[in-house]
This record gives C-alpha cells, sequence and structure tokens, in this order.
C-alpha cells in the first residue's frame, strides 16, 4: 500500500529525531511491503525565516492531503524575542485547530528495561507501565469566555463578571478583577468519550474519567455524558475519579490506569505528571485526533536548543509518534508492535542516548540510535 505523510520537522533537534522516525518508517516500508512518500513542509523558525509566518498556508494545506502528520519540534532563542501570532510556538497551536483535531493522546509508558530511571519507587513500575491519557484539546476553560474588569463600589460594568457578583451573592473589594469560563457542550463531551472507548477496546479495556463533579456543572455533564456513552461499550469497565484524587493515585500506584479521559485543563496537568513518572521526556509520543483516521503526532518535548545539531537527542519519542501513525491513521498495528519491538530490543541490548545513560550502558548518539532502532525491525 502507498500513504502519503507530511512531514514537518520544525527547528532545533525537530529535524534531528524526526529523520530517525522516517528512517525507522522506511524500514517498516521495506519490510512489510509498503511505500511512504513525505512530502516535507516548513514549520516554526524554519517558516519564519524562510515566509515569515510560522504556519505557511502550504504547509497547513499539505497536511490536509496528508494521511497523517509527523510533527518535530518548534521554537528557540533566535525567535524568542517575536510576539503573539508570530512565534513559532504558535505553529502548533494553529496547525491542530485548523486541522479539527480535538483529542489529545499522551501515552506515559516506562519500558522494563528503565523502570530504574524514574522517580518512583522501582517495587511501582518493577514490570513497566503503560498508560494513555486521553485529553480533549479544543474546549473548556482554555477556550470559553474571558476578560478582566475594574471592581468600583462592589460592582462591575462588564456582564459576565456582574452575573457571577449577584449570582454568589458577593460584594467584593475594589481593584481589578479577572475569569475564565469552562464551557463544554454535550457534544464535544461525547466525541471525546467515544475517543477514548475506542482506544480503551485497543488496550486493557478500561477507563477512568477524570473531573470535579462534586464542585463543578461541566463536570457532572461530563460524568452523566460518559455514564450514558458506556452502554455502547458494555466490554469496557468505567470508572469516575476526581481529578485531585487522580493526581495522587497517579504517584501512588500508576498501574491501575489503563485509559484515562478528561478534560483540557485537568488532561494538561494530569500528562505532565504522569510524563514525569517515565524518567526522561526524550521517551514519549503523542497523538492529536479528530474525526476520521487523519492525525498528528509528535514527540512531547521541545526543539531543546541547548542540545541540537550535536547528535545528542533521543530519537525515541519521534519514533514512537511515528508508531502511534501507524496504528491510528493508517490502521497498521504489525507494522507499530514491530516498531515498538524494536524499541525495546534497543533498550534490552543496553544501548542508551545521553538523557538515559546509566554507567554501565552502551552511548549512543542520535543518528545510531535511529540506525540500530531500524536494524532491529
Ligand atoms: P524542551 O523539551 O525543548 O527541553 C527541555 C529539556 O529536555 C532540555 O534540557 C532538553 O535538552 C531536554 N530534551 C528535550 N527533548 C530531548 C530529547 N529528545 N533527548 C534528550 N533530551 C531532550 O523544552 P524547553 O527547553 O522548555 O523549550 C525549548 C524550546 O522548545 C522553546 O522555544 C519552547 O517554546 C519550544 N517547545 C516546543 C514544543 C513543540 O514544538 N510542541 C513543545 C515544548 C517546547
Amino acid at each position: 500500500m502507498k500513504y502519503d505523510i507530511a512531514v514537518t520537522a520544525g527547528d532545533g533537534i525537530g529535524p534531528e529525531v524526526t529523520d530517525e522516525a522516517v528512517k525507522v518508517l522506511n524500514r517498516i516500508g521495506e519490510r512489510f511491503g509498503h511505500v511512504f512518500r513525505y512530502d516535507r513542509k516548513l514549520v516554526g523558525g524554519a517558516a519564519i525565516d524562510s515566509t515569515g509566518n510560522p504556519l505557511p498556508d502550504e504547509t497547513v494545506d499539505a497536511c490536509k492531503r496528508s494521511d497523517a502528520t509527523l510533527f518535530g519540534a518548534v521554537g528557540g532563542p533566535a525567535w524568542d524575542g517575536l510576539r503573539g501570532e508570530l512565534r513559532p510556538e504558535q505553529a502548533i497551536l494553529r496547525l491542530r485547530k485548523e486541522l479539527g483535531l480535538y483529542a489529545n493522546l499522551r501515552p506515559a509508558i516506562v519500558f522494563e528495561e528503565l523502570s530504574d530511571a524514574s522517580p518512583l519507587k522501582y517495587e511501582l513500575l518493577e514490570e513497566g507501565l503503560d498508560i494513555l491519557i486521553v485529553r480533549e484539546l479544543t474546549g473548556g476553560i482554555y477556550f470559553g469566555p474571558k476578560g478582566t474588569a475594574e471592581i468600583e463600589n462592589g460592582r462591575t460594568k462588564d456582564g459576565i463578571l456582574s452575573a457571577c457578583i449577584d449570582e454568589g451573592n458577593m460584594r467584593p473589594a475594589d481593584g481589578r478583577a479577572a475569569y475564565d469560563t469552562e464551557f463544554y457542550t454535550e457534544s464535544e463531551i461525547r466525541r471525546i468519550g467515544v475517543t477514548a472507548f475506542a482506544m480503551a477496546r485497543k488496550r486493557r479495556n478500561k477507563v477512568v474519567s477524570v473531573d470535579k463533579s462534586n464542585v463543578l456543572e461541566t463536570s457532572r455533564l461530563w460524568r452523566e455524558i460518559m455514564e450514558s456513552l458506556h452502554e455502547e461499550y458494555p466490554d469496557v469497565k468505567l470508572e469516575h475519579m476526581y481529578a485531585d484524587n487522580a493526581a495522587m493515585q497517579l504517584i501512588r500506584d500508576p498501574n491501575q490506569f489503563d485509559v484515562i479521559v478528561t478534560s483540557n485543563m485537568f488532561g494538561d496537568i494530569l500528562s505532565d505528571e504522569a510524563s514525569q513518572i517515565t524518567g526522561s521526556i526524550g521517551m514519549l509520543p503523542s497523538a492529536s485526533l479528530g474525526d476520521g483516521n487523519f492525525g498528528l503526532y509528535e514527540p512531547i518535548h521541545g526543539s531543546a536548543p541547548d542540545i541540537a545539531g550535536k547528535d545528542l537527542a533521543n530519537p525515541i519519542a519521534s519514533i514512537l509518534s511515528a508508531a502511534m501513525l501507524l496504528r491510528y491513521s493508517l490502521s497498521l498495528a504489525d507494522e507499530a508492535n514491530a516498531a515498538e519491538a524494536a524499541v525495546s530490543k534497543f533498550l534490552k541490548k543496553g544501548f542508551r542516548t545521553p538523557d538515559i545513560c546509566a554507567d554501565w550502558s552502551v552511548r549512543v548518539g542520535t543518528r545510531e540510535a535511529g540506525d540500530l532502532i531500524a536494524d532491529f525491525i
């Protein structure tokens, strides 16, 4: 089969790690008889330098035409002086929006071979860890009505804030005030729920839905929709957990989780917490999905300007992102498993990039790591 993949490598270590992921995809292609056609496009600082725009239309069009997009990382000191829409980091936010990607999938994986790299006790992760956090990406408090207002004599001219003050029976002190609004529609909750239940079916059949339904109206609606959706997935176990408890349980007993589904803000916080359990940022992939099979796949790390161009970056996050691309956008599960098994073999044989290097291991650079992982396929 032939597949079209848009490649937006970006800045810093972005192009270095993406090259290694492409190397692994090519080997998968040879072994399994597929042709991957790459359409490389500029994004981030590299796009600013040549077009003045961090996300040129040509790049968006190429992503829209593709079966899936492999993204590297954007940003760096050369563009730190730029503001607002001109910043390289805006490219990824705008791209997700342009492509209608509302579900962010962040696996927290600890390979058994790296159990000692986690800050958690060895006993907790002796057999590794494999959690998938499904975060709603385009709604909630980050996108709801927001603003600032001036309070005078306990009142404000701002409509929404006035209503809040009346409703809460408050008489706030004069001065500045600000508000953000958590807002979710039934259909936004439903579609992220469908993603989570569908993912659980491909894994260990368990969803924990995280909310604060003891205090938030949006969470009560969230819980109600998850419950009704559960009727369509009776083979998947559903549990509800308050966000504060979930934050604690992730540290206390991370292996109790399979799929976690949650809102934009809780997902933002919990996925960063979960990534820290795993030890190195250079190991973690992610996917952003919308309706249909298309998805954008990227390592969770940034452009790491401190190590860029030095052959020091760990390409595993990008290679595992390519594995997610194979699994979720191209429905090539055996091929995805082969890429993940090759990473596992690389670690088992004792090879390590500097970020995960131990005294006894064999230290390799970015390119050699990619070569070895490709060879293990
Ligand atoms: P970062 O993730 O780039 O780096 C944090 C630390 O982790 C650095 O010490 C870096 O060397 C190390 N690191 C990151 N990836 C690694 C890898 N694959 N192998 C080994 N070590 C790795 O975060 P930062 O330093 O806060 O940000 C640097 C730039 O990246 C900034 O311009 C930031 O805005 C941007 N950024 C972009 C994205 C994105 O493109 N999605 C995400 C986060 C940050």
